[in-house]
C-alpha cells in the first residue's frame, strides 16, 4: 500500500459517531469546527537525515497520527494503562519526513502507519528484532504493548476469549473493506464487492456477525463488549465504530427512516464508551478533529461519494413487475445483476432487452456515475453474448442500442440495453 493509500487506509478505518450519534451529526460538526488542536500527541513537521539524533529519548516511539483508526487502538492502550512518554512517546510520521521518506522507511519498509521502534539491547546478541528496529501493523503493535507493560494498568486480555476472535474478525472483514466507505468510485470494486452498495451491504452484515457475538447485557451491566474489563475488542472495534457511524449515514437517501449504521448492542457499547469512558472520549475527540474539521470541512474530502449508492426512489416501473414475476417474460439469460427477456413488441426476428436487476438510480444512462462503472460493463457483455447466439435467431451481428430520455425514444424509465437481429438492419438511425 502507498503511503497515501495508508494513510487513506487510516482514515478509512477511522470509525465515527455511533448509531444514534450518527443522526446528530450537525450538532457535532459544530462541536468539532471550534475545537482546536487539543491533543495530545506531538505533531512536529521537522525533518533529518538521522533517526537518532532527532528522535526523542524514550524506550519507545510509535509514530501515528490522531486521526488514525489503526493507531487508534494502539493510543487507547497507552491512555488506558498510563503509559509514560519516556516509556512511548507519539509522533506523528511528519517527524521524520513523513511516511514517503527515507528516514521513516528505515523504521517502515513500506510506509505503513502506526509503526513503533523497539528498545537497542546493550548486547547486540540479544536483539531480538534483527536488522528491522521497529514493530507495524496495528494488532502486532497492540499485543506488544499488553505484553510489555502487562504489569500496569488492565490487561485488555479478560478471560472471556471472544476479545480475540472479535479483533481478528475486525481485522480480517470489516477493515478490509472498510474502503467502500471513503474510496472514490474510480477505485473501485473493492476486492469481492463489484461496487459500493453491494459492499456497503457486506459491510454492514460483517457489523451485524460481530454484535452477534455480544451478550445483550452489553453497555449495560457489562459496559465493555466481553464484560466488565476493557479489552483488545474495544480498543480494536472502537475507532472503526468512530468512522462507520460518521459515514454510514452519508450513503442514507432517506433523511426520514435513517438506517441505524451500527446494530443495538454495538449502538449502546459505542455510545456509552464515547460519552462515559474518558480515554475512548479522548481517542473519539482526536479521530474527529481531523475527520471533520480538515477534510470535511476543509479539504471537502467526502464530496465526491457523498450519496454514492443511495436508494434509488424514483417510480417503479413495468420492468420491476418483470422482475419480480408479477408479470411473464420469456427470460433468456440471467445472472446475479442482470435479466435478459424477450421484447414483447420485436422489432426485428430476434430483439432481447437486458436490464440490471437493482436499478439503482439508472432510470436513463445520463444517470449513470463512475459507480455504475462495473454494471454497465456487464451489461455490455451479456449484450454481445447474446448478440452471438443463434439459437435466439441472431445471425451475423445485431444492433445494440440504449435508447436515452425523451428525445432518444426512451419509454421505460429503467435503463435496458436492446439487442436487435436476425435481419440486416438499415444504414439510417431513425
Ligand atoms: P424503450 O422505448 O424504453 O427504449 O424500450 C422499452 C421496451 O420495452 C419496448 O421495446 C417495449 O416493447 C418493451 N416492453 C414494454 N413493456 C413490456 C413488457 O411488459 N414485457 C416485455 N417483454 N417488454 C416490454
Amino acid at each position: 500500500m502507498t503511503a497515501i493509500g495508508l494513510l487513506i487506509a487510516a482514515v478509512a478505518a477511522v470509525g465515527n459517531l455511533g448509531s444514534v450519534s450518527g443522526f446528530h451529526l450537525p450538532h457535532r460538526i459544530s462541536k468539532y469546527k471550534t475545537s482546536s488542536s487539543h491533543l495530545a500527541m506531538a505533531t512536529t513537521t521537522e525533518s533529518s537525515s538521522n533517526n537518532d539524533n532527532i528522535l526523542p529519548n524514550a524506550d519507545h516511539i510509535l509514530f501515528d497520527v490522531p486521526v488514525s483508526n489503526n493507531g487508534a487502538r494502539c493510543r487507547i492502550i497507552l491512555y488506558k494503562k498510563g503509559i509514560s512518554n519516556e516509556q512511548v512517546t507519539i509522533l506523528s510520521p511528519a517527524h521524520l519526513g513523513g511516511l514517503k521518506s527515507e528516514e521513516y522507511k528505515k523504521l517502515s519498509p513500506l510506509g505503513l502507519m502506526p509503526c513503533l521502534t523497539l528498545p537497542k539491547h546493550e548486547n547486540p546478541s540479544q536483539q531480538y528484532h534483527g536488522g528491522l528496529s521497529s514493530l507495524v501493523e496495528s494488532d502486532t503493535i497492540a499485543r506488544y504493548l499488553l505484553s510489555k507493560y502487562a504489569t500496569i494498568g488492565p490487561s485488555f486480555q479478560p478471560e472471556n476469549p471472544k476479545s480475540n476472535l472479535i479483533a481478528r474478525m475486525h481485522d480480517m472483514y470489516l477493515t478490509t473493506i472498510q474502503g467502500c466507505l471513503y474510496k472514490p468510485a474510480s477505485r473501485l470494486p473493492l476486492g469481492d464487492y463489484p461496487d459500493r452498495k453491494s459492499a456497503i451491504e457486506a459491510y454492514r452484515k460483517n457489523w451485524n456477525i460481530i454484535e452477534s457475538f455480544l451478550t445483550d447485557d452489553v453497555a449495560e451491566d457489562a459496559t465493555y463488549l466481553c464484560g466488565k474489563e476493557v479489552s483488545l475488542a474495544d480498543a480494536t472495534l472502537f475507532p472503526s465504530a468512530v468512522f462507520a457511524t460518521y459515514m454510514l449515514p452519508k450513503f442514507d437517501s432517506d433523511l426520514d427512516h435513517p438506517e441505524p449504521p451500527l446494530p443495538p448492542k454495538l449502538t449502546r457499547w459505542f455510545d456509552h464508551l464515547r460519552i462515559n469512558d474518558s480515554t475512548f472520549t479522548k481517542v473519539y475527540d482526536e479521530i474527529m478533529d481531523t475527520m471533520v474539521n480538515s477534510w470535511e470541512n476543509t479539504n471537502h474530502r467526502w464530496d465526491s461519494i457523498r450519496g454514492a449508492g443511495v436508494r434509488d426512489t424514483a417510480p417503479s416501473t413495468i420492468f420491476d413487475l418483470i422482475l419480480n414475476g408479477s408479470i411473464p417474460a420469456t427470460i433468456v439469460r440471467e445472472n446475479e445483476h442482470i435479466l435478459a427477456f424477450k421484447d414483447i413488441n420485436p422489432l426485428a426476428p430476434a430483439h432481447i432487452l437486458l436490464i440490471p436487476k437493482d436499478r439503482n438510480g439508472l432510470t436513463s444512462l445520463r444517470q449513470s456515475t463512475e459507480e455504475h462503472i462495473h454494471i454497465l460493463g456487464q451489461l455490455l457483455v451479456m449484450a454481445g453474448e447474446i448478440a452471438k447466439d443463434t439459437s435466439l435467431g441472431f445471425g451475423d451481428g445485431a444492433r445494440i442500442v440504449i435508447n436515452d430520455g425523451k428525445d432518444g425514444g426512451q419509454e421505460v424509465q429503467h435503463l435496458h440495453v436492446h439487442v436487435l437481429g436476425g435481419r440486416q438492419m438499415e444504414s439510417t438511425f431513425g
